[in-house]
């Protein structure tokens, strides 16, 4: 029997699992649109896709070790399920390319963070008998594109507005899987904007791996103050202050200023959240990390916002056990915590990523010393949190 073209677009199925940060969450809501207008239905197991495809994050070990675990139980089915494709994207992807068929031959492809508008394709190639295919590298391009004019959402939404980085922190991979740091012009993302707020958005979440260096490198002059002053103006004709609601992050430190906690007080839709990494209390440790400021620096910064932005929250994220870090250097981690009262901390337990130059530091403190003050901050956050409730 002939299958019509609408039966035929019917049959086909995507699963796709999202592990990883919001810039992961948005690159899979691209993947999902991209894949919908070449007819895919998205599903929710594998069991039921003709394609799996799991957008990956190399930030930790723990999350890649995720990754492997997940991919390597779908080898019944795959074995069971003639003609099923599985592929990997994602920072993983382009960090071990080397490794990722060896450890995991059933998997079919490879596709970095900057190539995804290739997967539709690849699936394609695949099904008519291309072994396995890697595409990476698409990191390197300068272009940033943005969704579709179908793109489909809830309430709320990512919008990009910059990729990759410069900072070279040393124990971060993004730099060498996501890029150097480039910026989308303005028209693009209010554009984007626009469309977001037609299509009944209430909430909007600027992404950038250093939102705060918006703007380096495009041809027109502006900075991301400047970029959030023209949201917020959008925002406002569009439906009036107050009807959508614009959040943005990671913010730098060593970029940071009075300037954008002015922005963050005077424009009206702007949420009053600044996520603001400090990841150590100690200089000797953020020197090692590349980080390019000093814990005082640090605290002058939360004390400004605190004082302009009133009422306002900040958050951050912290790396225990980096290679070098003493019991004094953490002493300093805990002061700081407790000084500047987060009202949200993220902490993790240092792990090397190959490719870093922290990577070819000796990872010096033991794993069990790494949980104990993993442990420690975390009792410590939780009761400033149980303070800040009372
Ligand atoms: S600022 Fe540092 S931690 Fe953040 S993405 Fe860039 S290199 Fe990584």
């Amino acid at each position: 029997m002939q299958l019509t073209m609408k039966q035929e677009v019917a049959s086909k199925k995507v699963f796709i699992r999202t592990l990883g940060c919001q810039m992961n969450e948005h690159d899979s809501a691209r993947l999902k649109d991209l894949l919908t207008e070449r007819g895919y239905a998205v599903c929710d197991s594998p069991e039921s896709a003709d394609a799996v495809i799991f957008n990956t994050c190399s930030v930790r070990k723990h999350a890649e070790d995720r990754v492997y675990g997940k991919v390597g139980t779908l080898a019944k089915l795959k074995a069971k399920k003639t003609g099923l494709i599985i592929g990997i994207i994602g920072c993983m992807a382009e960090a071990r390319r080397d490794e990722i068929f060896r450890r995991l031959p059933i998997v079919d492809f490879l596709c970095g963070p900057g190539d995804l508008d290739k997967v539709p394709d690849i699936i394609d190639k695949i099904k008519a008998g291309a072994g396995h295919i890697m595409c990476l590298e698409g990191y390197k391009s300068k272009i940033i594109p943005g969704f579709s004019k179908e793109r489909k959402t809830g309430e709320k939404a990512y919008v990009k507005i910059m990729e990759g980085c410069d900072n070279f922190c040393s124990y971060c991979i993004v730099p060498y899987v996501r890029g150097r740091e480039r910026s989308r012009p303005s028209k693009d993302i209010l554009n984007e904007i626009k469309k977001l707020i037609n299509n009944g958005v209430k909430e909007i979440i600027l992404l950038g791996q250093n939102v705060n260096s918006y703007g380096r490198g495009l041809k027109e002059k502006i900075d991301f103050v400047g970029l959030l002053g023209k949201i917020d103006n959008l925002v406002s004709t569009s439906g009036g202050p107050g009807y959508v609601k614009v959040g943005f992050f990671t913010s730098h430190p060593k970029d940071a200023g009075p300037e954008l906690f002015k922005a963050m007080r005077d424009l009206n839709s702007i949420i009053k959240i600044l996520h603001l990494p400090i990841q150590s209390g100690s200089d000797k440790v953020l020197k090692r990390m590349n980080r390019k400021y000093t814990v005082a620096k640090y605290k002058k910064l939360a004390g400004d916002y605190r004082k302009i932005v009133k009422g306002g929250n900040i958050s951050s994220d912290i790396i225990v056990g980096f290679p070098g870090e003493r019991e004094s250097d953490f002493k300093g981690t805990l002061n700081v915590v407790k000084e500047l009262q987060f009202d949200a901390a993220y902490i993790f337990k240092y792990s090397p990523r190959p490719g870093t130059k922290a990577a070819k530091f000796k990872d010096d403190v033991t794993l069990e010393e790494k949980e104990r003050r993993h442990a420690l901050l975390l009792g410590l956050q939780r009761d400033i949190l149980v303070s800040k409730r009372r």
